[in-house]
C-alpha cells in the first residue's frame, strides 16, 4: 500500500460506509449540491462560507456501479424489514426507486404467542397505506445507496480504514491506513461499534447480553405468503418470518445460547421439521432452507451520542434485539435529524460540529431512541417470562390490542416509523 501523507480538511467526516454512514452521506449530498449552486450564483468576494465538504471512509471495497444492473437475487441474501416511514426517508434521499426494485411489501402482520390463543393482526389497508413496511436484501440496499453516492460530490476514501481519531482544536484529526490525514469539523462515528473508537475516546456504553442467539435463514414455503409477516413469541425467544419474493421468507429464529448449535447441526430436512414444529402451519409447509447464519444478541446503548465535533449514529450508538426490526429504522431517523440539524446550522452561519448544532440534534433524538429501546427490550423481557398468569395477561393484551382499533393503529404507526 502506498503511504502518501496527503492532508485534507472537511466539514463532516463519516467513519463507516455501511447502511447508516452511506445514508448520511446521501442525506448530506443534496445539501452540498444546493450550497454549490448558491456559491455559483454569488459574486466573487462574497464572505459567506464555502460549500459543505463531506468525506466518508469505508474499508470494504464497494461493488462497481455497473455491477448494480447485474445484481442477481440470491436465495441466501440477508434482508431487513424497512418501516413505511423509512421508505419516505429513502424517497427524500432519491434512492427509493432503486430500492423498490427488490422490495417485498409487508401488507399484513400477525403477532401471537406460542401455545396461547391471543393474536393481533395489522393490515396496511386499515391505515390507508400500500404496505406496513418492506423487506429488502441488505446487499441491494447497500448497492442502491452507493450508486446514489457515486453521483454526488463527496470525498470517497474506499477501501480505506480510519486507524486513529484524535481531538484537535476545532474538530478531530483522522489518520487513515492509506497514509492520508483528514481534519474534520464534525466526525460521525458510523462504524457499527466495530472499530473501538468509542472506547478509545472514553465513551461508555450500557451492555445487556440477552443470552440468546438469532438464527437467520431464508426459507421457502408451500403457499404464497400474500405479503404476511409473522411474529411469534415463546419463552425460549421470539421468531419472525418476513415475506420476500414469491414463496420465499426470511426467518429470524431466536435461540437460547446453548441451544443454537444443535439447530445449526441439523440436516436441512431435520431443520425444516424442527421449524415446522416450532412455528406451526400458519405460513404453510416449510420446503427449503438456505444458509443459516447466527448472531449473538445484546442491547448496547452508548451513554453519550454527541460531544463537541462528534456524533455517534447507528449500531455504534444503539445495537438492539432484531425481533422488532427497529435497529436500522431508528438509525435512519437519526441520519435524517442530523442532516437537518446541519442544514439549519449552516443556514444560520454555524458549523456542523458546533455544540449548539449537535445539542439540537440530540434533543430530537433522545425521546425516539429511548422509546424504541424500551419497546424492543420490553417485548423480549415481557415474552421471555415463562409464567402462566403473565402468559394469560399477554394473550389478553394481544387480543385486546386486536379489538382496540385506535390503540393498535397508534402502535402500528409507531412501529412503522410514521408517528413519534
Ligand atoms: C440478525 C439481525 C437482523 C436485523 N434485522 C433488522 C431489520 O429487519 N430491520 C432493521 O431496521 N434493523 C435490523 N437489524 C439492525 C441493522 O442490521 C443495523 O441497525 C444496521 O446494520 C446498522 O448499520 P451500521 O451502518 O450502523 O453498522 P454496520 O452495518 O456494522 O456498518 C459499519 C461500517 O463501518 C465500517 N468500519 C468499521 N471499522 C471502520 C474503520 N476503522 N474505519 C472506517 N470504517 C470502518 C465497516 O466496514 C462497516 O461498513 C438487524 C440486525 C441483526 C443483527
Amino acid at each position: 500500500m502506498s503511504q502518501t501523507q496527503q492532508a485534507s480538511t472537511v466539514d463532516v467526516a463519516i467513519i463507516g460506509g455501511g447502511l447508516v454512514g452511506a445514508s448520511l452521506a446521501c442525506a448530506l449530498g443534496d445539501l452540498i449540491e444546493a450550497e454549490r449552486e448558491q456559491a455559483g450564483d454569488r459574486k466573487l468576494g462574497s464572505e459567506r462560507q464555502a460549500p459543505l465538504r463531506v468525506a466518508i471512509i469505508e474499508p470494504q471495497p464497494l461493488p462497481k456501479a455497473d455491477e448494480t444492473s447485474a445484481y442477481q437475487p440470491s436465495f441466501d441474501a440477508r434482508a431487513s424489514a424497512i418501516a413505511y416511514g423509512s421508505r419516505r426517508h429513502f424517497e427524500r434521499l432519491s434512492v427509493w426507486s432503486a430500492m423498490a426494485m427488490e422490495a417485498s411489501p409487508i401488507r399484513h402482520i400477525h403477532v401471537n404467542e406460542r401455545g396461547r390463543l391471543g393474536a393481533t393482526r395489522l393490515h396496511a389497508e386499515e391505515l390507508g397505506l400500500e404496505a406496513l413496511g418492506y423487506v429488502i436484501p441488505n446487499a441491494w440496499m447497500g448497492r442502491a445507496l452507493h450508486a446514489r453516492l457515486d453521483s454526488l460530490p463527496i470525498d470517497w476514501h474506499c477501501p480505506a480504514r480510519v486507524e486513529s481519531l484524535e481531538a484537535e482544536s476545532g474538530g478531530y484529526r483522522l489518520a487513515l491506513d492509506t497514509g492520508e490525514i483528514i481534519h474534520a469539523g464534525l466526525t460521525v462515528l458510523a462504524d457499527g461499534g466495530r472499530a473501538g473508537f468509542k472506547e478509545r475516546l472514553g465513551i461508555e456504553s450500557d451492555h445487556h447480553a440477552y443470552e440468546q442467539t438469532a438464527l437467520i435463514a431464508n426459507v421457502e414455503v408451500s403457499q404464497a405468503h400474500g405479503g404476511w409477516a409473522f411474529e411469534r413469541f415463546a419463552s425460549d425467544g421470539p421468531m419472525a418470518l418476513l415475506p420476500l419474493s414469491e414463496r420465499r421468507m426470511e426467518l429470524v429464529w431466536t435461540h437460547e445460547h446453548g441451544a443454537v448449535d444443535e439447530t445449526l447441526a441439523l440436516s436441512d430436512s431435520e431443520f425444516l421439521e424442527r421449524l415446522q414444529q416450532a412455528f406451526g402451519d400458519r405460513a404453510g409447509r416449510f420446503r427449503r432452507v438456505g444458509q443459516r447464519h447466527t448472531y449473538p444478541l445484546s442491547l448496547v446503548t452508548a451513554r453519550e451520542t454527541i460531544r463537541p465535533h462528534l456524533a455517534i449514529l447507528g449500531n455504534a450508538a444503539h445495537a438492539l434485539h432484531p425481533v422488532a426490526g427497529q435497529g436500522f429504522n431508528l438509525a435512519l431517523r437519526g441520519v435524517m435529524d442530523l442532516a437537518s440539524a446541519i442544514e439549519k446550522a449552516r443556514a444560520n452561519g454555524r458549523t456542523a460540529g458546533d455544540p449548539q448544532t449537535l445539542a439540537s440534534f440530540e434533543a430530537r433524538r433522545s425521546a425516539d431512541t429511548h422509546q424504541i429501546v424500551r419497546f424492543s427490550d420490553g417485548l423480549i423481557r415481557l415474552f421471555g417470562i415463562d409464567h402462566a398468569a403473565l402468559g394469560h395477561a399477554r394473550a389478553a393484551g394481544l387480543i385486546g390490542l386486536n379489538a382496540l382499533g385506535p390503540l393498535r393503529r397508534t402502535l402500528a404507526r409507531r412501529a412503522m416509523g410514521i408517528e413519534r
